[in-house]
Parts: C-alpha cells; sequence; structure tokens
C-alpha cells in the first residue's frame, strides 16, 4: 500500500502526531503489543490528545493493565469448540476464527487474547479448513458461519479465498458472516480482487465495525458504495466505549451516515468484561439512555439493537429501554442474573452467570 506507514510503537506513533510519548506505554505494549497506521491515525485531532476517541481505539492506556480480576474468556469461546477453529454457541450457528492478525490493534478488541504476547492466534492452516468444512458437511444443522478473527479481510488474498470455497462448498451452510474493520481502519487495503472474491459468493454478507461517525471517511464511504454496488449487503456492529461513543449525539451521526451507505447498523455491543478492555465500559443504563434518546428522533432503519453477551458462553440477549416513568433496570434476562459493574468494580463471573 503506496503511502502507508504501520506504527508499531505508541513512541513512534505519538511522535508522528506531535504527542509526547509516556514510560507507561511501555509496559503496556509488552502485553497488548500496539499496532495502527498513518490512515487511521491521521483521523486522530492531536489537540484532543488522549481524549480523542480515534486515539483512544488505538494507542494504549495504563488501565489495560489495572484489570487483573477479569476473565480473558469471559464468553467461554475456548471450551465451546467441537473442531479447532470453530466455536459453537447456538444450534444454527458458529464462529470460523481464522487469524490473530488485523491491521490495527484496537484497545477494546474482546478478543485480545489471540494477540496477547505469547498468545498470538496463528493464521488457520489448510488442513484445519479442511477439518472446519468436514465437521460443517457432518452437522447439517449449521446453516451460518461467521468467519472472524482477527481480521479475516486482511489475510492474504488465497487464504480468504481457499476459506470462503470451504465453507460456501458446504451444501446446507447458507450465510456466510464475514466480520471485518479493514473497510473502517485501513480501507486502501481492500483490493480490488478481493472485492471482485466477496462478491462471487451469493451467500455473504459483511459485518462491518465502525465505532464513531469520524470512522465514515470519504474513503470508507466510497468502499462501502462499491460493496453495496456489488450486491455485498452489510450490517454494522459498533462498540459502546466509554470516552469514545458514548454520546447519543455521536451514535445518532455515525448511524445516519451509515445508513447513507447502504450499511444497515445492526447491533451495538456493552463491553464485555475481558481483561484489558473493562476500562471502556459504560454500564447498560447508559446504552439503554442513548437508546431512549433515540426513540423520537431516529429512524427505525437507523437504530441498532443494543447487546451483550451472557457471561460463560450464555449467548447474546437484547436489551431495550422501558419506556415506564420511573422504572428500574431490570437485572434479570433469559434467566440469568446480570451484573455488570464500572471499570473499578470487582467482576465475579460465577455470581454473574448464576440462574
Ligand atoms: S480489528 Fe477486530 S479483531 Fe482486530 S483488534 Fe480490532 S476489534 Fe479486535
Amino acid at each position: 500500500m503506496q503511502g502507508i506507514h504501520f506504527y508499531h510503537t505508541a513512541a513512534e506513533a505519538k511522535k508522528a502526531l506531535g504527542l509526547p510519548s509516556s514510560s507507561a506505554d511501555e509496559a503496556v505494549e509488552k502485553r497488548y503489543p500496539v499496532l495502527t497506521n498513518s490512515y487511521y491515525l491521521g483521523l486522530i485531532d492531536p489537540a484532543a490528545g488522549e481524549n480523542d476517541p480515534i486515539y483512544r481505539q488505538s494507542l494504549p492506556d495504563e488501565a489495560e493493565l489495572q484489570d487483573e480480576c477479569a476473565s480473558c474468556d469471559p464468553l467461554a469461546e475456548e471450551i465451546q469448540s467441537p473442531v479447532p477453529r470453530v466455536v459453537r454457541r447456538y444450534a444454527d450457528r458458529i464462529v470460523l476464527l481464522t487469524t490473530g492478525k488485523c491491521a490495527m490493534r484496537c484497545r477494546f478488541c474482546f478478543r485480545k487474547r489471540a494477540w496477547t504476547t505469547g498468545s498470538e492466534l496463528k493464521d488457520i492452516t489448510p488442513e484445519e479448513i479442511d477439518t472446519a468444512a468436514e465437521w460443517l458437511r457432518k452437522t447439517p444443522e449449521i446453516r451460518e458461519v461467521l468467519v472472524t478473527g482477527g481480521d479475516p479481510l486482511f489475510l492474504p488474498f488465497h487464504l480468504l479465498k481457499r476459506i470462503l470455497d470451504a465453507v460456501a462448498s458446504v451444501p446446507t451452510v447458507e450465510i456466510i458472516r464475514l466480520g471485518t474493520r479493514l473497510p473502517v481502519v485501513l480501507p486502501m487495503a481492500v483490493t480490488q480482487e478481493k472485492i471482485d472474491l466477496l462478491a462471487s459468493y451469493d451467500c455473504l454478507w459483511l459485518a462491518l465495525h465502525f465505532n464513531h461517525p469520524r470512522e465514515v471517511t470519504p474513503e470508507a464511504a466510497a468502499l462501502c458504495r462499491t460493496f453495496a454496488s456489488r450486491g455485498i449487503p452489510m450490517i454494522n456492529q459498533s462498540v459502546l466505549l466509554k470516552g469514545v461513543n458514548d454520546d447519543a449525539a455521536v451514535l445518532e451521526e455515525l448511524f445516519r451516515k451509515l445508513i447513507k451507505c447502504k450499511v444497515k447498523p445492526h447491533y451495538l455491543f456493552h463491553v464485555d468484561p475481558v481483561r484489558g478492555v473493562r476500562h471502556f465500559a459504560t454500564g447498560i443504563e447508559k446504552g439503554l439512555d442513548i437508546l431512549r434518546a433515540f426513540r423520537p428522533r431516529l429512524s427505525s432503519l437507523a437504530v441498532p439493537t443494543f447487546a451483550l453477551d451472557l457471561p460463560e458462553g450464555g449467548g447474546k440477549v437484547a436489551l431495550q429501554p422501558d419506556y415506564r416513568k420511573g422504572d428500574s433496570f431490570p437485572d434479570i434476562a433469559d434467566g440469568h442474573m446480570i451484573r455488570y459493574y464500572g471499570a473499578c468494580d470487582e467482576w465475579n463471573p460465577h455470581e454473574a452467570g448464576e440462574k
């Protein structure tokens, strides 16, 4: 990619922004490496420094290390795996983990364990692809495969094609949902060859991951319009992040921009209680307040479902504000007791998962 520079340390990224480096960054980077690029860095307003929403998503925060009580895998993906790379939580769909690589290391990533130093998830091998496809053939009730990572769209073309061909060749798979943040953090890395490949599968949907309206740049918007013109349907999955987008006006602007590019806002997730991420947690009430604010002023086409993943692999539950005056948030959903804590409180998965 001509003209794009990748930054592998906070010090060099901050230098490019004209910001001072910090000794705390190095300690964070030892566990959670830094990777960002000149395109995404260019969206930062250096005057806002570490309070900038793009900065917060891409550069380290010492709070990432002040989180030892949280789990690396609170959603129990690793124990819900019938064969390597496959996570099964629902009767009709699976997740296929293809890589730990991405064009950027998002500080809020709930799969940080896939790129924590010393435990990086390697690219899926041809043998693992064949094993997953074989398992799919023997498990015909699976109708949808979420191809994710890391970022599968950042994989080399030949490997991406091999994965998609293998999954699409299973007659009982009706939908492939490819989760990617590449069109957000580095749209110029989505080559014409990859667009042609994606457009060649009738069953493929793209699940994008825009979190802030500033990310919908002319380049990203043009790419989404290209996907739409090639018949590739798109949804967006945002995460509600403290100090990034926990504001109704900011999210309204994002969702309005997305529908103009033919991207349907699908989910707004509450942050999962993942180690190294909880400083981004807003609390559930914040998300419900934002949804309440949308009701009179934003088309339902632009309003996503607010959801959270239940602990220990309990799956997603949608949350709706209770519009009756004076009622407080019910803490029982789908038979599970839910207690999500702010960044500083202690997280107890056993208590939280109680029925
Ligand atoms: S691109 Fe996705 S998988 Fe990669 S670090 Fe960001 S959120 Fe995590």
